[in-house]
């Protein structure tokens, strides 16, 4: 499944959780989206994600911890093989 790819959530090598990715301005209104030319994951304030609109995509930013989904899928999937006597 791609979205569990290692490095599928890899966040841009610039990219501070702190600060906007383009203005570099502290905020705590910073959304993750994906900046499509690297295809990497970073932060955004308001203003930014507005005037670069084209340039980024709002992914799926639940997913952002992409480890902790594929252990629960791997949880699952231990339960499921445990049910069926595998
Ligand atoms: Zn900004």
């Amino acid at each position: 499944m791609k979205c569990y790819d290692e490095g599928y959530y890899e966040r841009h090598e610039d990219d501070r959780p702190d600060r906007c990715f383009l203005c570099r301005e502290l905020s705590e209104l910073l959304s993750v989206v994906r900046h499509i030319e690297s295809m990497k994951m970073v932060h955004l304030c308001p203003d930014c994600m507005a005037d670069r609109m084209s340039e980024y995509l709002l992914d799926n930013t639940k997913a952002w911890k992409g480890k902790v989904g594929k252990q629960e899928v791997e949880d699952a999937l231990k339960i499921f093989q445990a049910v069926q006597g595998k």
